[in-house]
C-alpha cells in the first residue's frame, strides 16, 4: 500500500527531517517512494516560536495503519521529540495523510488526516508529489485546494535533501 507522511520540524529541521526520511527508509517494512520539494512555513497554534521545514513523502508499507503509526512514533521519539507543548516547537512531527483508500476513525488515528483539506503545508507539497492524488471513495485532492484555511507557506526551498547546509 501507498502511504503519504508529512514531515516537519522547526529544531535543527534540516538534519532531522533528513535523518527522519533515513530511519523511515532504513525499516524492514517500509521503502521510501519519493520526496516533494521542501517548504519553510509559518508555525500555527498561536506559540511563538521558529518557523518550520515541510515536506510530504510516500512510501510503500506492508504495515496495518496502527503498526505503521507505532513505527513513525519510535522515530519520533528517537529523533528527541519531548511532547511538552500542544503545537509547540518539536525535532519532527511525522503525520500520516493518506493510506491507499483506508478511511479509519479511531482515538489514536485517523486517516484521512483531519487537518489535510485544512493546510496548505500538507496538502500543497502532497500534490507536488502526486498530483492525481484522490482521497478515498475517488475525489481528487487537487479540487479541494480553494477550502483550505491554513495558509501557512513562506516559501518553497530551493535546496533537497543531500544539499550540505547547516542545520
Ligand atoms: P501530534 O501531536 O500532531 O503528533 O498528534 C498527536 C496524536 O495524534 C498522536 O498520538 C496520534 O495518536 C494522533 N493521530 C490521529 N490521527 C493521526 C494521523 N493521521 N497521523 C498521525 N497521528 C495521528
Amino acid at each position: 500500500m501507498t502511504v503519504y507522511l508529512s514531515l516537519g520540524s522547526n529544531i535543527r529541521p534540516r538534519h532531522h527531517l533528513g535523518t527522519a526520511l533515513e530511519l523511515l527508509d532504513a525499516q524492514d517494512t517500509i521503502r521510501l517512494l519519493g520526496e516533494s520539494p521542501w517548504y519553510e512555513t509559518r508555525p500555527w497554534g498561536g506559540i511563538v516560536q521558529a518557523n518550520f521545514l515541510n515536506l510530504v513523502c510516500a512510501v510503500e508499507t506492508s504495515l496495518p495503519p496502527l503498526q505503521l503509526l507505532e513505527a513513525t512514533q519510535a522515530i519520533e521519539q528517537r529523533l528527541g521529540r519531548v511532547r511538552t507543548l500542544r503545537n509547540g516547537p518539536r525535532t519532527i512531527d511525522i503525520d500520516i495523510l493518506l493510506a491507499g483508500d483506508t478511511r479509519l476513525e479511531m482515538p489514536a488515528l485517523t486517516i484521512p488526516h483531519p487537518g489535510l483539506l485544512e493546510r496548505d503545508f500538507m496538502l500543497v507539497p502532497l500534490l507536488d508529489l502526486a498530483p492525481d492524488a484522490r482521497l478515498p471513495g475517488g475525489e481528487r485532492l487537487i479540487d479541494k485546494c480553494a477550502h483550505l484555511s491554513h495558509h501557512q507557506i513562506i516559501r518553497k526551498l530551493t535546496f533537497g535533501r543531500n544539499d550540505n547546509q547547516e542545520n
